[in-house]
């Protein structure tokens, strides 16, 4: 071999290994789930383990409220997939019913019970999180109506909050008097937020599975990661690489050549979709099938389309376009159960995260 084919085979190689270096993979996962611990819930740290890695889940966070459950305690299932992690971190649960997950953090982390201002909780729980190397996701604004846009707006390094949450007593819909999540998360990107948008299970329940309880498999995230490990989930989370599913599953959600675009993965979807863990939204009879919306600043639906494939320039957005996919079906009531995924917001202005 002479030297310029030796040079052809190493720039080859070079090649080769950034291709392998920046690709990545989809993982699911579940960001909060009660044990035993919590005095509330019916199954310890290894049972609610198996349950996520029976479920073909490759990560989750055993989020107790305020007690920090170390992944090297927990017992791991006899036949552990090599794809199967816990990632370590707690609910910090503090006065005035905020709650927030400590993701990936090193220790435990005790918030502030003294603070009443709800802007300062949650800044103290995004503090002390940061201080033990993790990342904060808000939990729950619906439960009890607890948590409202003036609440989070002030608050700095907090780019994560919990869109939906599987929990019967969370009001993810809002009511006639309070919004839902979703014009939350709208009204804080139209502000200019850059904030992220979680679902999880809350899980409690592993025993009774029916709609009064928390049970698992609600509500995950499909996080675009370049590898399975506390550090790569997380950060790939903090940058908004991921969407957020109570149903329908994805293979493209993502920007490429300008345009933002969606591809259901029908299949997968559908087969999720028998899971007797699901719980959908009673909504107006409407046709079955899925539609793809993208959304705008003030939440404004700028395009919409009925089927399984979408895409759009986002250089026609103002401040940021985020697509929701939404997969309906009939119920027994007369009218229709929907389900989501969430893409996340992609920004079309100079917006950073408020440090
Ligand atoms: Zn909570
Ligand atoms: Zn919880």
């Amino acid at each position: 071999m002479n030297l310029l084919q030796k040079c052809s085979l190493a720039v080859l190689a070079f090649v080769l290994f950034q291709g392998c270096a920046t690709q990545t993979t989809w993982y699911r996962g579940n960001t909060h789930a009660h044990t035993v611990i919590c005095g509330h819930a019916d199954s310890p740290p290894e049972v609610v383990t198996q349950w996520y890695h029976d479920h073909g889940y490759n990560f989750l966070i055993l989020s107790e409220h305020n007690h920090f459950i170390h992944p090297d305690s927990v017992v791991m299932p006899e036949n552990l997939r090599d794809d199967f992690i816990l990632i370590p971190g707690e609910e910090i649960s503090g006065p005035k019913t905020v709650h927030s997950t400590a993701m990936n953090i090193e220790k435990l982390v005790m918030p502030d019970k003294e603070l009443e201002v709800k802007i300062h909780i949650i800044q103290n729980h995004v503090d002390i999180t940061r201080e033990a190397d993790g990342k904060s996701i808000l939990n729950h604004p619906n439960y009890r109506y607890a948590i409202s846009e003036s609440d989070v707006l002030p608050v700095r390094g907090i780019n994560m909050f919990e869109l939906y949450n599987g929990h019967p007593l969370v009001a993810n819909s809002g009511d006639e008097d309070h919004i839902s999540t979703e014009a939350l998360w709208d009204n804080l990107l139209t502000q200019g937020m850059q904030i992220y948008g979680v679902s999880s299970d809350d899980a409690h329940y592993f025993d009774t599975i029916d709609s009064a309880h928390s049970n698992p498999g609600r509500g995950w995230v499909m996080v675009n990661a370049s590898a399975l490990s506390g550090d790569a989930i997380t950060q790939a989370m903090y940058e908004g690489s991921f969407y957020a599913s109570n149903g329908v599953m994805l293979n493209i959600c993502s920007v490429k050549k300008g345009k933002y675009r969606v591809n259901v993965d029908v299949e997968q979807t559908l087969n999720e979709l028998i899971s007797p863990e699901l719980r959908g939204k009673l909504v107006e009879a409407t046709e079955s099938g899925f539609k793809i919306e993208y959304i705008g600043a003030g939440g404004q639906v700028l395009a919409s389309t009925n089927g399984s494939r979408a895409d759009y320039p986002i250089s026609r957005a103002s401040h940021y376009i985020r697509p929701r996919i939404s997969y309906y079906r009939d119920h027994p009531t007369g009218g229709s159960e929907a389900f989501f995924a969430w893409g996340q917001p992609v920004f079309t202005d100079e917006r950073k995260l408020l440090e």
